[in-house]
């Protein structure tokens, strides 16, 4: 039929290098998310990727859209980025010592983001979080941060928590190996209820050094800001004086050229951000207003520091990206992924099959639910079994979308609209086999 465009052929190679895996790696993998639980099945092992392409060890190939879950914007093997990287590799990996790549790396998000003035690079966007919080707490002098039900800021022992029942409670610990202790200081409420902050806020006000959100939510699947969230978080935080903090790992450079606080014009005090800004490396960084960034170490007494921060292979990869990531980009992006966002929601409601899509820019989740989605509870009123089905049937299409319900597709540079149409045909396969 037409739209089936490869021929699939199985899993072995897969199959058996996970079985290899699982012996010398925990669970088989260096990230659970990649191990395929939720979709039920063994993970795909990639041989490489090239432009909007991977291909598996089994020779088949797929349209990507996980793009290593949001940096590859310019999709893989991108010509500009790997030869940034060759050349920067012949004259030394690492040195431990200043080089200039970091000061280019600094200047051009600082005039990219608007509110940051001064930045630090770590190493990934969980040590960007981490670190944040550390300099809120230190600037604010208190300890309890605020987050969101569903808002996913990497695994720092304080961003673990979940809340327990009612509005908001104390924090309970996600994760065994997280004490009390820290959790204690964690308050989560539901993503978009600025009601739920307010009163967190009127109960513990004076001990908030922070609240950290997600500007765009992506780890619930893709999730909105109601309009007015993003503002009334920047007034109720200015009110008590605690920090916002935007983390920005996955809309950072994804959602806009000046990035989700750009895009929505609301300025954080602070800004974490990873994934794009690394080209495909491994990056993160966090900046925000000179007076709290120069309490950190050196310039103040707040420790953080990294052997490998600021690498160049790093920084070559992260410059090479952005400096191809020019506002009309953006534009393209945008005008893909609306094409692909009708073309999903044509054949949902033509094959009958409840869904919400949420998009912002380039970033769009389906969700198999009646229900809208618009935090955390919303997107669990999916049907994970069917998400499960769904995401295997795209597969045998040769689409690859991330193996779980509770994460966005990624739309990068490289998608032409001939893969974005295919893609439309694939999915309207694949619902019909539902
Ligand atoms: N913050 C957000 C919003 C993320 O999406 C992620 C990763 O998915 C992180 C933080 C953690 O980043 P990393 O996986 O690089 O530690």
């Amino acid at each position: 039929p037409k739209g089936a465009v490869f021929l699939h052929k199985g899993y072995e190679g897969s199959k058996a290098r996970y079985q290899e895996a699982v012996r010398l790696i925990p669970g088989g993998v260096n990230s659970p998310v990649r191990a395929f639980r939720s979709v039920e099945m063994n993970p795909v092992y990639i041989e490489r990727g090239e432009g909007s392409r991977v291909f598996d060890v089994d020779g088949n190939e797929y349209i990507d859209y996980l793009c290593s879950w949001g940096p590859l914007i310019l999709g893989h093997a991108h010509p500009k980025v790997v030869e940034a990287v060759q050349e920067t590799a012949r004259r030394g990996t690492s040195f431990g010592l200043p080089t200039e790549l970091e000061t280019e790396m600094a200047r051009e998000v600082v005039q990219r983001v608007p509110s940051v003035e001064v930045v630090r690079m770590v190493n990934s966007g969980t040590e960007a979080t981490m670190s944040a919080l550390r300099l809120a707490r230190a600037y604010t002098r208190r300890d309890k941060i605020l987050k969101f039900e569903g808002c996913y800021h990497g695994h720092a022992d304080s961003l673990l928590i979940k809340a327990g029942s009612g509005v908001a409670t104390l924090g309970l610990p996600d994760s065994p190996g997280v004490t009390e202790g820290t959790a204690r200081h964690t308050l989560t409420v539901p993503y978009n209820d600025l009601d739920s902050v307010e009163w967190v806020f009127q109960k513990f006000g004076d001990d908030i050094a922070a609240v950290i959100v997600e500007p765009v939510a992506g780890n619930m699947g893709v999730v909105p800001p109601k309009p007015g969230f993003l503002q009334g978080l920047r007034r109720i935080t200015s009110d008590y004086g605690a920090l916002l903090i935007f983390d920005e790992v996955m809309t950072g450079f994804r959602v806009d050229y000046h990035s989700a606080q750009g895009r929505f014009q609301v300025m954080p005090d602070l800004t974490t951000m990873g994934k794009v800004i690394g080209g495909g490396l491994p990056v993160g960084a966090y900046g925000g207003r000179r007076e709290i960034m120069e309490m950190i170490a050196p310039a103040g007494p707040v420790y953080q520091a990294g052997t490998l921060s600021g690498n160049p292979l790093a920084m070559a990869a992260g410059l090479a990206t952005l400096r191809e990531l020019r506002p009309e980009v953006y534009e393209e992006l945008e005008r893909k992924a609306a094409r692909l966002e009708e073309g999903l929601r044509r054949n949902a409601e033509e094959a009958g099959i409840p869904h919400q899509i949420n998009r912002v820019g380039s970033m769009i989740t389906l969700f198999f639910t009646g229900e809208p989605v618009t935090n955390y509870d919303g997107a669990r009123s999916s049907d994970a079994k069917r998400f499960a089905r769904y995401f295997r049937l795209m597969l045998e299409e040769g689409v690859f979308v991330p193996p779980s319900q509770f994460e966005g597709m990624f739309v990068s540079a490289a998608h032409s609209m001939e893969d974005i149409e295919r893609t439309i045909e694939a999915n309207r396969n694949a619902l019909k086999r539902l």
